[in-house]
């Protein structure tokens, strides 16, 4: 079964309201890059934050590497998440902040050491592990953020709108740093955006949503997008 499954899912925030999720069915296959694009109010976050347990499932099945999760809490799916407000704990040091995933699941103490250095060389933020946020640029915040979900090697990562906070030029070299990052990790990646651009260069596949339908799926040279 493929990586993440979503079988005739819908969302409706409450009882006899408007369903802002409908019948979205799709096939995330393992190490996929799947971007859910569409306008503001689509229901792509929605739909991500159901995959990652934040929302309540109306109705319909998800699983994530075949087993069917609506009852699963967030912290016991083997996803991570990336939000755009980076959500760093302030008071943790880099290395701390990337440890804290780890510590919460009880991992040797040499383990993660090793696990958070690993990962902090491969986001090349190694030198900033002693740093506190505030002293980190936007990028880097944005780096270690990336940095605290990959240490724990989830089965998914989920990215909701990772780099609408940021400047233009930060945020074309972010672009490039995640696709980089999603080869080298090989990893099953969903991701979030309003942006077409984004959506385009970033997916393996692309999955266009408009008013809470799947409008179309495929590759980035197949879907036709209205500009
Ligand atoms: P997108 O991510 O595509 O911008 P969302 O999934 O955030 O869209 O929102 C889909 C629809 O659900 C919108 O109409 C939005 O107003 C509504 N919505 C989102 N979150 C909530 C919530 N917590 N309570 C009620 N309605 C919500
Ligand atoms: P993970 O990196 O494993 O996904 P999170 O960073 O999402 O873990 O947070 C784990 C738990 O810690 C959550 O239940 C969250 O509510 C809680 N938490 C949130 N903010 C803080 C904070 N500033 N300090 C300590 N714990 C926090």
């Amino acid at each position: 079964m493929a990586g993440v499954s979503l079988r005739h899912l819908y969302k409706s925030y409450s009882k006899n309201g408007p369903l802002v999720v409908k019948d979205v069915s799709l096939d995330i296959e393992d190490g996929e890059f799947m971007v859910f694009v569409g306008p503001s109010g689509c229901g792509k976050s929605t739909t991500l934050r159901m995959v990652a347990g934040l929302e309540r499932v109306s109705q319909g099945e998800i699983y994530i590497g075949g087993e069917l999760v609506n009852h699963v809490p967030p912290k016991k799916r083997d996803i991570a998440m990336v939000f755009q407000n980076y959500a760093l704990y302030p008071n943790m040091s880099v290395f701390e902040n990337m440890a804290f995933g780890l510590r919460l699941r009880k991992t040797e103490k040499h383990q993660i050491e090793s696990a958070v250095k690993q990962n902090a060389r491969t986001l090349e933020i190694e030198h900033l592990l002693e740093r506190k946020p505030r002293q980190l640029s936007g990028g880097q915040r944005q780096r270690v953020a990336l940095g605290r979900a990959i240490v724990r090697h989830p089965k998914a990562f989920l990215m909701d709108e990772p780099l609408s906070n940021l400047d233009a030029r930060l945020r074309v070299q972010m672009r490039t740093e995640i696709i980089e990052l999603h080869r080298r990790l090989d990893t099953t990646m969903i991701y979030v955006t309003h942006d077409q651009t984004e959506a385009m260069t970033m997916g393996t596949r692309i999955c266009i949503m408009k008013d809470g339908i799947i409008q179309q799926v495929g590759v980035p040279e197949d879907v036709y997008m209205k500009p």
